[in-house]
């Protein structure tokens, strides 16, 4: 029996609902956190959380409830769902009113948890590797932001899955890899881990932090800036998530990426990232 927290309150999942003015379902007005728990224990609690406050404070919602009371609901959320690798999903909207584009002052924001199970990687996506399409960015201006309003990012995994592949790249309009649907983008070029600096047009990913102060604490030289697949170079591609760590791409719009399988710098990123959590070590 799942259980979740919604409106102030633990509940079994069937029976926590919200309502059906609430702003996050007629404006998506809202924003949300993934967090992964390996073996109880959470990674990178509190950097998801600060996210998760900085989303807020972006569109004018206050969160709920402080840090530290959001700490303990989701470690209470998770004794209620104990899985053995768990995903906790936070979401804040700017709660419910008679729907009109403009917000009332001094709104009680919802705030609902869910925990469900933490699919691990297959060993066959490990071992070969995972494939992605390209895309033009169809998405706003603010993907910064966590936003809820997901739609652009569900488009582009359905068109994704259509092809085959597992994730789908967003490029801007020079055809610099951006980031993925609900993942970050890294290149080896010329042997140098390179991705796309902070910006609006990328979401500041918890595991992308990770990565990039991994390999600079282990001299694989990193560089933040605008990157194409044409670049030549390029010998290898990543991607990183809350859920997924770093994933090698080996193949991208059909074409394959270096010899066709997980490179070194993947490989060893990975394993690195797997060292400094040793409980991911499955
Ligand atoms: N970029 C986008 C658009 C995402 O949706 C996500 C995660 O959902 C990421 C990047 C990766 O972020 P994180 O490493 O914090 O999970």
């Amino acid at each position: 029996q799942l259980t979740a927290w919604v409106n102030g309150r633990f509940l079994p999942l069937e029976q926590a609902t919200v309502h059906i003015e609430d702003r996050g379902f007629q404006f998506a007005d809202g924003v949300y956190e993934v967090i992964a728990c390996f073996g109880g224990r959470f990674l990178d609690l509190k950097p998801h959380l600060e996210r998760l406050e900085r989303s807020c404070s972006a569109i004018d919602i206050t969160l709920p409830r402080t840090l530290d009371e959001l700490s303990e609901l989701v470690e209470q959320a998770y004794q209620h769902n104990p899985f053995e690798h768990a995903m906790v999903y936070i979401q804040v909207t700017r709660g419910v009113a008679p729907r009109s584009h403009l917000a009332q002052q001094n709104m009680v924001p919802s705030l609902i948890i869910t925990v469900r199970d933490l699919p691990m990687p297959t060993a066959e996506k490990l071992e070969h590797g995972v494939s992605a399409i390209t895309m033009p960015d169809i998405r706003w201006k603010r993907c910064d932001i966590k936003s809820i309003a997901l739609l652009a990012s569900v488009i582009g995994k359905q068109e994704a899955s259509r092809h085959g592949a597992d994730e789908g790249f967003w490029l801007d309009g020079q055809g610099h890899v951006l980031e993925g649907c609900a993942t970050n983008c890294f290149a080896v070029i010329d042997g140098i881990l390179v991705t796309h600096p902070l910006d609006h047009q990328v979401l500041g990913g918890i595991t992308r932090d990770m990565a990039l102060r991994v390999a600079r604490a282990n001299a694989i030289k990193v560089e933040e800036r605008a990157w194409k697949l044409t670049e030549s170079g390029l010998s290898e591609c990543l991607m990183s998530s809350t859920t997924n760590a770093v994933m090698p791409v080996c193949h991208i719009d059909g074409k394959t990426i270096g010899d066709g399988s997980p490179g070194p710098v993947a490989i060893r990123l990975r394993q690195l990232m797997l060292d400094e959590f040793e409980a991911l070590k499955l």
